[in-house]
């Protein structure tokens, strides 16, 4: 997810390889006889460099549905030393690619537990949910009940090339069209791959909450939420693991890479939050200013936390505030967040985080926001 300038967007120096879909056809009618597969999905590094993360999977024969979490192993694999990792089922999709009772697991990983212990040991450093968690058991505990829905922003690209899907290799669209929202085969690219994601989506139980093309051919955004506590971030991370798997079958590349192409803007997860005391009226827009001064105190942790590269997205061009300002505003695309002119008119609702990067990983950009508007951490 997190990928730096110097990287290439999706190649890895590897062609790609189609087989005959027929016969794989030929082999998934093929009766299971009861046993549930069950695919677990987790973050861990992406590259070597210890900071980019992305997703993992691998799958486990389950002799039947599990009922409940309970029922679905906690599972190892081997981390990059001689260390085993352990992965811990969190929430379950049904899933899209393996129909019927299959199922997908959403975990996150630990450090292998030493001597007797039984529990699970420390949070890996790439387990992020574990104190995101903890963040919102807090909030919930002080009756806040945190609200997130996420926009997401990613770029369809052209695998052998790293250049958008579509776009002849080095060149430009039209300058002059409008592609936001836009309606036909020269300017909504790949729609049918978009669908296929958001029926894929509401199969597996993802909150999705819409789709729309972005300002340019190629640039799509769907939307997750407004969901409690981690499952907005859960579901990003399963729409977001989804769209991976689509791509792998249509042979498409995708980037979440802030600026994946020069002279172009960049793309975003904005991130629009609420909880008890911004939703209720009257008072809920004094909250959210008063949340908003908070933000503005803690500006540079989390911009350092909203995403790899995101200093060549957040310009102050293209509906962004350049990343050393921080300003917040009522129907502003400028700003950093964004108050609906609705939510100021219903002294109510929830405001827009525009800050965050395509690469963000909901958990730090979740976690942080309870702390500073609600839990007031200084750490
Ligand atoms: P934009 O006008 O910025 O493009 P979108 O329609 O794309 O807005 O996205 C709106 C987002 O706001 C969705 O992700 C939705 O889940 C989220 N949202 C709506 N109500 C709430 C709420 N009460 N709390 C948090 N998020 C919310
Ligand atoms: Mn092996
Ligand atoms: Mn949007
Ligand atoms: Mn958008
Ligand atoms: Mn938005």
């Amino acid at each position: 997810m997190g990928s730096g300038a110097s990287k290439s967007l999706c190649k890895t120096g590897i062609k790609e390889v189609r087989l005959d879909e027929s016969i794989t056809k030929r082999f998934m009618q093929l009766n299971q006889h009861g046993k549930v597969q069950a695919e677990y999905v987790w973050i861990d590094s992406d590259f070597w460099d210890g900071q980019s993360f992305d997703l993992c999977c691998k799958t486990l024969t389950l002799p039947d549905a599990p009922m409940s979490l309970d029922e679905i192993p906690i599972w190892t694999y081997s981390g990059d030393d001689a260390k085993d990792i352990v992965i811990v089922p969190r929430r379950t999709y049904r899933d899209p690619f393996r129909p019927g009772d299959n199922i997908i697991v959403l975990a996150d990983t630990y450090e292998e537990p030493s001597g007797e212990e039984r529990d699970h040991g420390r949070p890996t450093k790439f387990n992020t949910r574990a104190a995101c968690q903890a963040a919102m058991q807090e909030s919930e505990d002080i009756g806040e009940d945190p609200w997130f829905g996420f926009e997401q922003e990613y770029y369809l690209l052209d695998p052998s090339t790293d250049w958008p899907l579509g776009w002849p290799k080095g060149k430009y669209p039209h300058k002059d069209t409008a592609f936001y929202c836009a309606v036909g085969s020269t300017k909504a690219v790949a729609r049918e791959l978009i669908e296929a994601h958001y029926r894929a989506c509401l199969y597996a139980g993802v909150m999705i909450g819409g789709i729309n093309s972005e300002v340019a051919p190629a640039q799509w955004e769907f939307q997750v939420g407004p969901a409690s506590g981690t499952q907005g971030p859960d579901d990003l991370w399963m729409a977001r693991y989804i769209l991976q798997r689509l791509c792998e079958e249509y042979h498409v590349g995708v980037t979440f890479d802030p600026k994946p192409v020069p002279k172009q803007a960049g793309i975003g997860c904005h991130t629009n939050y609420s909880n008890m005391a911004t939703r209720t009226a009257p008072g809920g827009m004094e909250a959210i200013k008063t949340q908003c001064e908070r933000l503005r105190s803690a500006h540079d942790k989390h911009i350092s936390n909203y995403g790899i590269g995101n200093e060549r997205r957040l310009t102050g061009k293209d509906d962004t505030a350049a990343m050393s300002d921080f300003s917040w505003g009522i129907g502003d695309r400028a700003a950093s967040i964004r108050i609906g002119c609705k939510v100021a008119q219903r002294d109510c609702g929830y405001y827009e985080d525009r800050r965050p990067a395509a690469n963000m990983d909901p958990y730090l950009v979740s976690q942080l926001l309870v702390e500073t508007t609600l839990l007031r951490k200084e750490s």
